[in-house]
C-alpha cells in the first residue's frame, strides 16, 4: 500500500506500463566518469561514485505478453537518459538515489523466440557515495537489491489478433488470452512499437507484475476483460494486408470502442455512487 507522501504511480501517470528490470554492479571507468560529470555541478572522482547497470527491457515477449520493437527500445533509450532513479516508487526529492548517465542498446548475438536479433536496453546509473546510501550500495554490491521496475507510456500497442493500435482505440482482446482465429487458436500478444514518455526507474523489493489478460490500460483508461465478454465473437477473421480504406470491421471496432467507453463511464458512476453511500 502507498503511505502518505507516496502514491501509486499508475494513478498519477494514467496509462503507465510497468516492467521488471534487473540490476548488476558495475566498475567505474574513466569513460564513465566523463559521462557522469556531465550531470554534476562539480567534477566527481572515481572514489566519490558508485555505478551499477540495469537491463531496463528487451525485445522478447515478456510475462505480460507484450514485446518491444527495436524502435520502442530506441525511444526508451533516449527518454531514460538523464532520468533519476528512485526507490520503491516514491517520487519525492529525498528519494532520488541515482541517475542514469548512459543508455545503450546491446545485442547479445542471440535470437528472440520469433527469430529476430535479441537486444536489451541497458542503463548505466551512478550514485554519489554518502553515509545515507551506504546500505543501498552494499545491497546492490551483494546482489540483494537486484530488481527494479520501469514505468513508461507506449505510443503504439498493436494487438496480434486484430492489429488494432490500443493506444488509439481499445479492441476486445487481452494479452495472454487465447482466441480462435482462422487456422486455429492464437495467444494474444501486444507489440509496443513506440514509447512517448519514461516516468520512472525504481529500485524495488518485488517488481509489480500486472496479471495478464484481466485488465489493460494503454490510453489511461483501465478496461476490464468482463467489459468485453458479452460481445466476444465466435471467430475473429485474420486481417488482410491490403486494407487501405476503412472497412466495415474497422467501423464496427470504432462502434464497439464507443459503446465500451459508455459502459465504463456508467460503471464508474455506479462505483462512485456505491462508495458515497
Ligand atoms: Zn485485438
Amino acid at each position: 500500500m502507498y503511505e502518505k507522501n507516496e502514491y501509486a504511480p499508475n494513478e498519477v501517470f494514467p496509462g503507465m506500463i510497468s516492467k521488471a528490470a534487473s540490476i548488476a554492479p558495475n566498475e567505474v571507468t574513466e569513460d564513465d566518469l566523463a559521462q557522469i560529470n556531465k550531470y554534476t555541478l562539480e567534477p566527481l572522482a572515481a572514489e566519490d561514485v558508485y555505478t551499477f547497470k540495469a537491463v531496463l527491457c528487451d525485445n522478447e515477449v515478456d510475462r505480460q505478453h507484450e514485446r518491444f520493437t527495436p524502435k520502442a527500445l530506441g525511444d526508451l533509450q533516449k527518454l531514460f537518459l538523464g532520468k533519476t532513479v528512485i526507490k520503491d516508487h516514491r517520487h519525492v526529492a529525498d528519494n532520488q538515489v541515482a541517475r542514469i548517465y548512459a543508455t545503450e542498446l546491446v545485442e547479445t548475438g542471440k535470437a528472440t523466440k520469433s527469430g529476430e536479433p535479441y537486444m536489451q536496453l541497458v542503463a548505466h546509473c551512478y550514485m554519489v557515495r554518502t553515509a545515507s546510501n551506504a546500505d543501498l550500495i552494499a545491497e546492490i554490491k551483494g546482489g540483494i537489491k537486484r530488481e527494479g521496475s520501469v514505468g513508461f507510456a507506449a505510443s503504439s500497442a498493436i494487438c496480434s489478433i486484430c492489429q488494432t493500435d490500443n493506444v488509439k482505440s481499445y479492441c476486445r482482446h487481452y494479452p495472454g488470452r487465447s482466441y480462435e482465429k482462422a487456422g486455429g487458436k492464437e495467444t494474444c500478444t501486444f507489440t509496443l512499437d513506440g514509447c512517448s514518455d519514461a516516468y520512472e526507474f525504481s529500485l524495488v523489493a518485488v517488481p509489480a507484475q500486472k496479471k495478464a489478460g484481466v485488465t489493460k490500460s494503454y490510453t489511461g483508461e483501465v478496461v476490464d476483460e468482463k467489459d468485453f465478454h458479452e460481445e466476444e465473437p465466435e471467430t475473429v477473421e485474420a486481417p488482410t494486408d491490403e486494407q487501405t480504406e476503412p472497412t466495415t470491421e474497422q467501423t464496427d471496432n470504432k462502434a464497439a470502442s464507443l459503446a465500451l467507453r459508455a459502459r465504463i463511464a456508467a460503471a464508474r458512476a455506479r462505483h462512485i455512487s456505491t462508495h458515497n453511500n
